[in-house]
């Protein structure tokens, strides 16, 4: 075989061990029996070892010094990211690899101790830990340059913390005035709500999930602590959770995790178990769960349709007409959780975890004063004093598995998703007919063909600048929210 085909083959087998590892992930979330974390650990840790020595292994240096530039795009895009991932793997030493496997899946049932107790004092030596092992990681990584951009390239290649604090930065101001506008605004009159049944949640969720285009003979949906989606390909898994009192949170969480899971679901199948089988970025991600979740699923067209099979399914738990469900559904309040937010005080939360992992990664910040140093900027941005730690910086498991770099994609989605939807509404102008028939099939072809089936073939800003005729910027998304929230508050 030619070098090429050479290193291809074997980056296949790299890839299908990869997909083993992020299915035990999954298992660990949705069926692994309790007592089983601390063997867990470890076999986590042996195969992120095999892991790393294959995406580490000279062979793939002299693979690619053979290999002479490729014509075919799609064949410079597999060594472009096979490149990029070997420079990575062989500047992280094997012991360190295996060390922060061990430790953040260990870390995980204790974060959700610490959690559940509201005692982040607990948590505080395990998570001090893991910031060690990043900040060794991430000086690996960046040698001369910034130690968080080098930690950013996981998650968003090509992304630096600079431009994203220019573009995060056109962003606060104009949401901020936003916010500040509509909690001075009378506030609507909402329907109380009842109780819902939780199967009939999961049933209306499952039906969401298909009339998004979610294939379930290539997927299935679990419940789990957190929603999340898992896995490329022909196995492409989410969750869900359901509250009686709250049927939304199952409802929209589902079809976030959709968007994910689609993505996924419509890469070419011919990049299937290859470096490039998989979304562009997180960034990218982001942008078409969000695109589900908020901009087709909570508009007014598509609600309509919604609270008609609401109605349906649950009757009198459910009050008021299709204006009031809207109304609901997109009800701007500054509460204590990032999942929960509402389109406007998402990305706050976001900037404000953007901004504290800056500090943890380059030292300014230890961990025992994490605590606080979240209160006060929680209190400073949002008004509202974090009552206790699982409704503060215990709320999300990202820190305890070592993700740092990941939080500013949330936003970068956003802004993405908002460039997509503007680009989108020019090329359907009959979108708003669709959706109000629970037909988004048009919007999902759209997106299909100009970002999802391309998976890891183009670099994500240009992947949204060719779909979109235009480079990111935080202008679309901010004349969407504006466009929305004015109208719905009566600005
Ligand atoms: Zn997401």
């Amino acid at each position: 075989m030619s070098a090429l085909g050479d290193l291809l083959a074997f980056q296949r087998d790299t890839s299908a061990l990869g997909q083993i590892a992020g299915r035990l992930g999954w298992d660990q979330e949705t069926m692994m029996p309790e007592g089983a974390s601390a063997q867990r650990a470890e076999e986590m840790a042996a195969l992120e070892s095999v892991l790393h020595a294959r995406r580490s292994d000279p062979r793939i240096g002299e693979w690619l010094a053979q290999i002479e530039t490729p014509t075919d795009p799609i064949a410079a895009a597999h060594l472009r990211e096979i490149t990029r991932s070997y420079e990575r793997a062989v500047k992280i030493p094997a012991r360190l690899a295996a060390e922060l496997a061990r430790v953040t899946s260990i870390a995980q049932g204790e974060w959700a101790a610490a959690r559940a107790a509201d005692d982040f004092a607990a948590f505080v030596p395990r998570l001090s830990e893991i910031v060690a092992l990043k900040r060794e990681e991430a000086a690996a990584l960046a040698e001369e340059g910034s130690a968080y951009d080098a930690l950013l390239q996981d998650y968003e290649p090509g992304a630096s913390a600079a431009e994203l604090e220019a573009m995060f930065g056109a962003l606060r101001p104009r949401l901020v005035a936003l916010r500040a506008a509509i909690l001075d605004a009378p506030q609507p009159a909402l329907p109380e709500l009842g109780q819902f049944d939780e199967a009939a949640q999961l049933a209306l969720a499952q039906e969401l999930a298909q009339v998004f285009g979610y294939d379930l003979n290539r997927g299935r949906i679990d419940t789990a602590v957190h929603p999340f989606s898992s896995g490329s390909g022909a196995d492409v898994r989410i969750t869900t959770r359901t509250d009686p009192a709250d049927p939304f949170n199952c409802l929209y969480s589902t079809l976030h995790e959709v968007g994910h899971a689609v993505y996924e679901q419509n890469v070419d199948p011919d990049l299937g178990l290859s470096i490039l089988g998989q979304g562009a970025s997180m960034g990218v991600h982001e942008s078409q769960s969000r695109l589900f979740e908020n901009q087709l699923g909570r508009s007014r067209a598509f609600c309509s349709w919604l609270h008609g099979r609401m109605q349906a399914r649950f009757g009198a738990a459910l009050p008021g007409g299709a204006e009031d469900f809207y109304r609901l559904i997109n009800q701007v309040h500054p509460g204590c959780i990032r999942t929960e937010a509402d389109e406007l005080h998402y990305n706050l939360h976001v900037l404000m975890r953007f901004d504290l992992e800056r500090a943890l990664i380059a030292g300014d910040l230890a961990v025992a004063d994490l605590d606080g140093a979240w209160n006060e900027r929680f209190a400073s941005d949002f008004g509202v004093q974090v009552p206790r730690s699982s409704l503060g910086c215990l709320q999300d498991v990202h820190w305890s598995v070592g993700l740092f770099g990941y939080f500013p994609t949330y936003t970068i989605g956003n802004l993405y998703a908002g460039c997509l939807f503007a680009a989108l509404q020019q090329d359907l102008p009959d979108l708003d007919g669709e959706l109000a028939q629970g037909n988004p099939g048009p919007a999902l072809a759209w997106l299909r063909e100009k970002v999802q089936c391309h998976g890891a073939a183009q670099e994500p800003r240009a992947l949204i600048e060719a779909a979109t005729g235009m480079p990111p910027s935080a202008e679309p998304l901010l004349a969407y929210l504006e466009a929305k929230f004015s109208d719905l508050y009566g600005l």
